[in-house]
């Protein structure tokens, strides 16, 4: 496979747009090149289109190279952009798994590219070789997420590996919940496959779905391309500085996570005894896939005590399933004190 070609045409010849910063990029100075005001106030200037401190940063604390590094204004950002770098509208194809992740067919339909669910196994397991069977030579993109939205567990590595090594395109795997997990990322084995492209986010264990920042791990060449056809500046400025400010120390966000791993485990335990509760799947996420008799009810009641989940249960595949994400241990508390009580 020659990664070269897997791109469209339009991209492999766009001259992307040259900022102001492209062009000189001191540090200090007086800046009349970019029509900005010259009035200082925190956010008059323009952030630095290539993120090249949170690229650093992000690099060490993930022992990656900042080559290997895109930034996007949350994954969606980097979702929509292998589509847009990989895939020609009406012409190209996208395999996933499902259930999985929405907007993987919604950036399919934004880009007008057909989108092919392949069902998981019963257990959400991933069997490569139907996925591998529903792909053509117009398939430029599979789509895995492991840990997996909705179902919450990991997808078997070894059958994620036989995708890896058996699809002559680009494989994307979506890590959003990896710090739950437990398990090696796979950014370890970019070196292996330069087909292969890794989402991770500072929206769930990080604790920064506000601030919008999305990762994508890949060869270098992929991002490139991607970092091409992005917004020039698609990260913003306050976000910039804050991110980096939080990135200082991560040892808050890894207390967190145990807490929340350790509670998805209790709430998982306590669910399971309730009377409306016919099955819990075992998550390494930050959630519970929760199948009830009549998930419309569970689900009322705890809105009538203003508790909010993701009512899962029109998706094939998660029928009566309510999505509980794991809260703190007093809200976990609450969500098993009111469905005690559920009539
Ligand atoms: N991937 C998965 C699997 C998700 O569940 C979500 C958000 N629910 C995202 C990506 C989007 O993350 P972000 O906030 O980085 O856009």
């Amino acid at each position: 496979m020659e990664l070269n070609d897997l791109f469209r045409k339009n991209i492999r010849d766009l001259a992307p747009y040259s900022t102001a910063r492209d062009e000189y990029r001191g540090d200090i100075g007086v800046y009349l090149d970019a029509n900005e005001s010259p009035y200082e106030n925190g956010c008059n200037r323009y952030p630095d289109p290539h993120q090249r401190l949170l690229k650093q940063r992000i690099a060490e604390i993930k022992g990656v190279p900042v080559e290997r590094i895109f930034i996007g204004n949350g994954s969606d950002e980097a979702i929509d952009g292998v589509y847009r770098v990989f895939c020609e509208p009406r012409v190209h194809n996208a395999v996933s798994i499902a259930p999985s992740y929405g907007m993987y067919r919604v950036a399919a339909d934004i880009n007008d590219v057909e989108f092919r669910p392949v069902p998981l196994e019963p257990g959400f397991r991933l069997d490569a070789r139907k996925l591998l069977d529903a792909t053509d030579e117009n398939t430029r993109l599979v789509f895995l997420c492991s840990p997996n939205n909705p179902s919450g567990s990991l997808l078997d590595a070894e059958e994620v590996r036989t995708v890896l090594r058996e699809f002559p395109g680009i494989v994307a795997v979506d890590e959003a919940y990896i710090d739950f997990a437990g398990t090696e990322s796979l950014v370890r084995s970019l070196d292996e496959y330069p087909n292969l492209v890794v989402f991770q986010t500072f929206s769930k264990a990080w604790g920064m779905a506000g601030l919008r920042v999305g990762l994508a791990f890949a060869h270098p060449e992929i991002v490139d391309r991607m970092s091409r056809v992005k917004y020039p500046y698609n990260i913003n400025g306050p976000t910039q500085t804050l991110l980096l400010e939080r990135l200082a120390d991560t040892s808050a966000v890894e207390a967190q996570v145990r807490e929340l791993v350790a509670e998805r485990e209790k709430l998982r335990a306590a669910l399971r005894e309730l009377d409306a509760v016919r099955e819990v799947w075992p998550s390494d996420a930050n959630f519970l896939l929760v199948r009830v008799d009549d998930p419309r009810k569970t689900y009322d009641r705890l809105i009538a005590e203003r508790v909010i989940v993701r009512d899962r249960s029109r998706i094939a595949g998660c029928e009566g399933c309510l999505r509980i994400t794991v809260g703190t241990p007093d809200e976990n508390r609450r969500v098993i004190e009111i469905l005690k009580n559920e009539a």
